[in-house]
């Protein structure tokens, strides 16, 4: 599965290659090849993982246990721990995942009614430098491997072990830029689509991106169903590039996300954070709407989440309203996100942030969060 050689894909602390580095089907052929075994005993092994949960070689006792030993020598299921988890009573909130080389990154397990939707991460870091944003902060730290987005979803999942409950949905908001990481990135979810993996259909898939055209239109090209949504964030090219220091213009933009609607039929969500006294006046949000008008879009509206030292704020919440009405009113279709869910999501990369600073590392446990209520 992964797009590396076999020895950079390799576990640097263990030295053990990551099996979700494999396909199924490679996995299987191994299986013959390598380990002298019926490829049975690979699917076996998956399902263990996908349907069972469990991710330890010696609990998978269905496999005669010389397999599972050698497995355990040569594979590792997991590359990477939890190393923080700030998880509510409902099960839901953010975890900070570390891969074998001490790089990390925030993955999160949102719930709204009834769905369960899961945010990953793409990147260490991200190149793109959204001034409100934390994940930009430090750069780009590496792109994640397709089995490290694989891996968060696992983790994610674990939280929820013992209940009924299932990840229903995934978006690609958390760090890092999903359009610069797109091979990896469409690898990893075809395991998130695969029935024998995550069973998460395409249509429950959202990729957020700054916008990068060409791969937009690459991502289109695809023939899948995931939805797209694009962070716009303001009306002009000249405010854009203000607030998104490495973006381009607009309109090619637009352009692109009409080639992805004509291709996928799926429309198009735009992302527009309302930051206070920047992007959040009412000629602001005409603009918007002069710019969207006939497009079919959802344009998604969320007030800041403060980052601490950013020097941004979000508006008020009439503010936001009037935004939002006056979109409405121009027969733009708009939300504005309100739920306690979407706040610690976009809220991504602060964990990471915390965890940065000099303070002493808390050992892995949970803390009990309590989420601000928008009114
Ligand atoms: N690089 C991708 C994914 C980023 S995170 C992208 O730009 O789309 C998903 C969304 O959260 C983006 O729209 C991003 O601009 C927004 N976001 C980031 N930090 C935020 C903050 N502090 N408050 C509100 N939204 C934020």
């Amino acid at each position: 599965m992964s797009t590396t050689t076999e020895s950079q894909s390799e576990s640097v602390s263990t030295r053990k290659t990551p099996l979700l580095s494999l396909t199924l089907k490679e996995f299987e052929e191994r299986m013959l090849s390598q380990l002298g075994e019926p490829p049975y005993r690979a699917r076996q092994v998956w399902e263990w993982i996908f349907s069972k949960g469990v991710l330890e070689f010696e609990k998978m006792n269905n496999v005669p246990m010389p397999l599972r030993e050698r497995l355990a020598k040569e594979y590792t299921v997991l590359s990477s721990t939890i190393v923080r988890k700030q998880i509510a009573t409902d099960r839901t909130g953010k975890i900070l995942v570390e891969f074998a080389d001490g790089q990390q990154v925030e993955s999160v397990l949102i719930r709204e009614e009834e769905r369960l939707t899961a945010c990953i991460s793409t990147q260490v870091g991200c190149p793109i430098g959204c001034v409100f944003c934390a994940s930009g902060r430090d750069g780009l730290a590496r792109s994640l491997e397709d089995f490290e987005m694989v891996e968060q979803m696992l983790h994610l999942r674990s939280i929820l072990q013992g209940s009924r409950q299932r990840i229903t949905h995934l978006v690609v908001m958390g760090m890092g830029e999903p359009m610069l990481n797109l091979k990896n990135l469409t690898r990893a979810l075809l395991v998130v689509n695969d029935p024998k993996c995550f069973n998460i259909g395409q249509r429950h898939v959202t990729v957020s991106t700054v916008g990068f055209p060409r791969q937009i239109e690459e991502l289109a090209g695809m023939d899948h169903q995931w939805n797209l949504a694009i962070s716009l964030h303001a009306p002009t090219d000249e405010l854009r590039e203000k607030l998104i220091p490495t973006s381009k213009g607009i309109a090619p933009l637009l352009e692109a996300a009409r080639k992805y609607y004509e291709a996928t039929k799926r429309e198009v969500t735009f992302e527009y954070t309302l930051l206070k006294g920047f992007n959040d006046s009412p000629f602001q949000a005409r603009d918007l709407a002069k710019l969207l008008r006939g497009f079919p879009c959802l344009v998604n509206l969320i007030p800041m989440n403060v980052v601490e030292g950013s020097g941004y704020e979000p508006p008020s919440p009439k503010v936001s309203d009037t935004f939002a009405e006056l979109l409405k009113k121009s027969g733009v279709r708009v939300t504005l996100r309100k739920e306690k869910g979407a706040e610690i999501a976009a809220a991504c990369g602060q964990l990471r942030m915390q965890a940065k600073k000099p303070a002493p590392r808390k050992p892995p446990g949970d803390v009990k969060i309590k989420f601000k209520k928008r009114t």
